[in-house]
């Protein structure tokens, strides 16, 4: 069986982009950018005024002692172009953001003038390039704002319209579908028979892919019968870019989705991994379409979720980086993986002056949901690991997406 980093590199070197698409500018936040964006021009453009004032000349001013009385010969506000000169002897009127007229090097707050009805008088000495924005001080033509496979942020997105892009190329979204699987299944809300259950796993599945901003649609259950199984995953082949199942891929007889799928063509990627929970996982792909089978158990689906389709979603969107950043937490107890299989256990964070703790958040078998519920971290416990109290251990924050993306991408 193979391991998590050996299963996670076999399903990133076969993952290729969907492929790329326009959207408007208010569309591309948690996008995936597919162009580089450079800067066309200088930014600032021109140089500016910082401050509210009067623009003039510094070297009219290096002598405060006489307090030279400038002649005010214009104004500028914002949006504005200057129409003259600054010549010696004389200011212009200027608003934050204004252009800073020829001849002008400094702008002079105007708290720091005296207004008379002849021309103004200035305090304090003036150095050359004081409260003056210059060209090109946040970038210059030519820097790479975006680059390709940038996960957007919002200050990207203030990048972009600062230099004019009203449209980006992103890369495009997987449409994905969730389906459980399981003749025990109901529907909550529906009245429950002697020895079934409610359906939690796809609407965790739903309401995590929305959280990542995927749409994502539902489906009802798949029972365990084959040929319902066999024609259902048909028809959401077509229709999907992914089809997220649970249920149905241990060794039982009516585990049928990996047959199923095998049945349609897909060639099997993944087909159990040394993962704890999670470990019949199976993964499957066809034509650059894919399916991922999560096992039923919901902490395994939920384990599973995170530690493969999550970094998935990423890659298939072009940002081959994208992987479940390792926050380093402080366990709070001792911690033992005593078998061969990649232990992710459910932990409470807790936040505290000198760092970041974690501590077990309840009973970890593989049918316990309140666990998950209780827990902010995935440790990620190695094989064989014996960890004392104290010990910094590396997990996956789910709920800190997208830092952990940001925090990928940075070198
Ligand atoms: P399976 O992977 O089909 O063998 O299911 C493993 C366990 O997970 C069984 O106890 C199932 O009842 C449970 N299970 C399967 N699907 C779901 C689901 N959608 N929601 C909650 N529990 C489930
Ligand atoms: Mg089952």
């Amino acid at each position: 069986m193979r391991t998590y980093a050996e299963a996670l590199e076999v399903l990133r070197s076969r993952t290729r982009p969907l492929g790329k698409e326009a959207v408007p500018l208010g569309q591309a936040l948690g996008r995936v950018a597919a162009e580089a964006i450079r800067a066309p021009s200088d930014q600032p453009p021109w140089a500016n005024a910082a401050m509210d004032g009067y623009a003039v000349r510094s070297s009219d001013v290096h002598s405060p002692e006489a307090r030279p009385l400038l002649r005010v010969v214009g104004q500028v506000a914002a949006g504005q172009w200057p129409d003259r000169t600054v010549e010696p002897g004389t200011a212009v009127r200027v608003f934050t953001g204004a252009p800073v007229p020829p001849g002008a090097d400094a702008v002079v707050p105007q708290e720091d003038v005296v207004e008379t009805s002849e021309g103004i008088q200035i305090r304090r000495p003036v150095s050359p390039g004081e409260n003056v924005r210059p060209p090109a001080e946040d970038f210059s033509a030519g820097t790479c704002l975006i680059p390709v496979g940038r996960y957007i942020t919002p200050a990207d997105i203030a990048l972009a319209a600062t230099v004019g892009r009203d449209r980006l190329w992103v890369y495009r979204v997987p449409r994905v579908l969730v389906l459980a699987s399981g003749q025990e299944l109901v529907e909550p809300g529906q009245p429950l028979e002697q020895g079934r259950i409610y359906d939690s796993n796809s609407y965790f599945l739903q309401a995590r892919l929305r959280r990542l901003g995927v749409p994502v649609e539902r489906w009802s259950f798949l029972p365990d019968r084959w040929e319902d199984v066999r024609s259902t995953l048909a028809r959401a082949f077509d229709r999907f870019d992914v089809v997220i199942t649970t249920g149905g891929v241990s060794v039982g007889a009516y585990d049928l989705i990996r047959k199923a799928w095998e049945a349609l063509g897909l060639e099997t990627l993944i087909a159990g991994v040394a993962i704890k929970p999670g470990k019949p996982l199976w993964v499957g792909t066809a034509d650059g379409r894919w399916a991922f089978g999560l096992p039923g158990n919901p902490a395994s689906a939920y384990v599973c979720l995170e530690a493969f389709v999550y970094p998935w979603l990423w890659w298939v969107q072009g940002f081959p980086g994208a992987l479940p950043y390792r926050f380093p937490v402080t366990l709070g107890r001792a911690v033992q993986n005593p078998g061969g299989r990649t232990f992710f256990l459910r932990c409470r964070l807790h936040v505290r002056p000198d760092g970041w703790y974690a501590e077990p958040a309840g009973p970890q078998g593989s049918h316990i949901v309140r666990t998950t519920a209780l827990s902010q971290a995935l440790v990620v416990v190695e094989p064989n690991a014996r960890w004392e109290a104290g010990t910094v251990a590396p997990a996956f924050i789910p709920e800190a997406h997208p830092l952990d993306l940001l925090l990928a991408e940075v070198p």
